[in-house]
């Protein structure tokens, strides 16, 4: 199905393309990334590629969950009230690693993760003891089986311990090191060419002259690629000028998964970025019904995928967000390609263009949703603001305070 709509072309029978219509093209453009061996220390915030089964249990034995005295139920059990002595046989730290059965009459000092005795089905935490090396005296005892951790109560050996398609957080990362994986499968993370256009546009540090601005969408997307799991690589901008454009792109498309233009998409003149890919007729131009970010293209050039992003630094982040994160994330193998969307409550009433969905910046926290700014794209303060997106659906225009939207969560690299 991908592939019809991506032989359709945007807008050149007068159609506008809806946002999924579009989502799909640029869908169809990232094939999966290959795999590739990371060690641990290499694979934070990767997307595991293959279910990871653990290869021992967790705990990996019986083992006593606090510091205290390893005992037989039955004989320290009725202590409440009336205090056991009873002689320490053992002393057990963390990391022995012989084993001493528990003898019938005695305890064994243990500390917090060292195995338990055999023979032993309880732990007397030490704080109700009065601590003794020799003989002890327990004051009181917990119920059977406290203080116990069960070998393979966490996670049984042979069971998948990581499932293909999860991002490799902090605790994704521990367990692999828990089941003693020194090295996970991920997906090689796509390498993507991020090039600005505009004549208006000075690195920053330079000094501006009128009319001029400071070029930040190549900083902006390529942070947003890399966040997404790609990894970025800013070509300098160049001046709306076709030859200028083209060159820089042959000169760099062919070590890149992925070429993301921003600006000279639009319906004025000296739009670059169309009028030189246009004539190549493997890119297509047209509108998406949506706001920000309507006009839109997308394609291959010397068969290298290219997405044409326009140059509104607002209409840049959120056409990235709809188009190229998600596209970006499947093809690492993410489980969850999408962004989090949730209901809010709007703190305020909106109002919403007729026929396009809108992405509004808001601040959204415990059900209730604020708009940040207004709907221009070119709110970059305000973007920065924002924690996440007001979705209005292409058929709202008015929404009173108190209406139920969704939003979309921006927030937090993996999630
Ligand atoms: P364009 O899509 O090229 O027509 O640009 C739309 C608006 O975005 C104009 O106001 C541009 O100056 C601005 N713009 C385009 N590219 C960038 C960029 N790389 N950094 C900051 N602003 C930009
Ligand atoms: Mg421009």
């Amino acid at each position: 199905m991908a592939g019809d709509v991506a032989r359709r072309p945007i807008g050149q029978d007068g159609r506008v393309r809806t946002v999924e219509e579009h989502q799909a093209v640029v869908n169809a453009l990232l094939p999966a990334s290959p795999e590739e061996q990371v060690p641990l220390a290499a694979a934070h915030g990767r997307v595991l590629a293959r279910d990871v089964v653990a290869r021992v249990p967790l705990p990996g034995f019986d083992n006593s969950a606090m510091d205290g005295y390893a005992a037989r139920w039955s004989e320290v059990g009725g202590a409440a009230g009336a205090p056991v002595r009873l002689p320490v046989a053992e002393d057990i730290p963390a990391g022995r690693t012989d084993v001493v059965p528990l003898e019938a009459g005695t305890v064994h000092r243990i500390m917090t993760g060292a195995p338990l005795p055999p023979g032993a089905d309880v732990v007397v935490p030490v704080e109700l003891t009065d601590g003794g090396t020799d003989v002890v005296e327990l004051r009181d005892s917990p119920p059977a089986g406290s203080h116990l951790r069960r070998a393979g109560e966490d996670i049984a050996a042979g069971t998948v311990a990581l499932a293909a398609g999860r991002p490799l957080g902090a605790a994704q990362l521990g367990l692999a090191a828990a089941v003693g994986v020194t090295e996970l499968p991920v997906r090689r993370r796509p390498r993507v060419l991020v090039l600005s256009t505009g004549s208006e546009l000075v690195a920053p540090g330079e000094e501006l002259q009128p009319g001029q601005i400071y070029e930040s969408n190549s900083a902006l997307l390529a942070a947003a690629v890399d966040e997404a799991g790609g990894i970025p690589r800013r070509l300098h901008f160049v001046p709306d000028d076709v030859d200028q454009f083209l060159a820089t792109v042959r000169a760099e498309l062919a070590t890149a998964d992925l070429l993301i233009t921003s600006g000279g998409v639009s319906a004025g003149a000296y739009e670059v970025v169309k009028d030189a890919f246009r004539t190549l007729g493997t890119v297509e131009f047209g509108k998406v019904a949506m706001q920000p970010g309507g006009p839109q293209g997308a394609g291959t050039v010397d068969g290298v995928p290219v997405v044409t992003l326009p140059g509104n630094p607002v209409s840049a982040f959120v056409s990235f967000e709809v188009f190229v994160r998600p596209a970006l994330r499947r093809a690492l193998g993410h489980a969850s390609p999408d962004r989090l969307r949730v209901p809010a409550r709007l703190a305020g009433s909106l109002r919403s263009p007729a026929g396009r969905r809108q992405f509004l910046r808001g601040r959204y926290e415990s059900g209730v949703v604020s708009q940040v700014g207004g709907p221009g794209s070119h709110l970059v303060a305000h973007l920065a603001r924002a924690n996440c997106l007001v979705v209005v659906p292409e058929d709202v225009t008015e929404l009173p305070a108190g209406a139920e939207v969704d939003v979309v969560l921006i927030e937090g690299a993996l999630q």
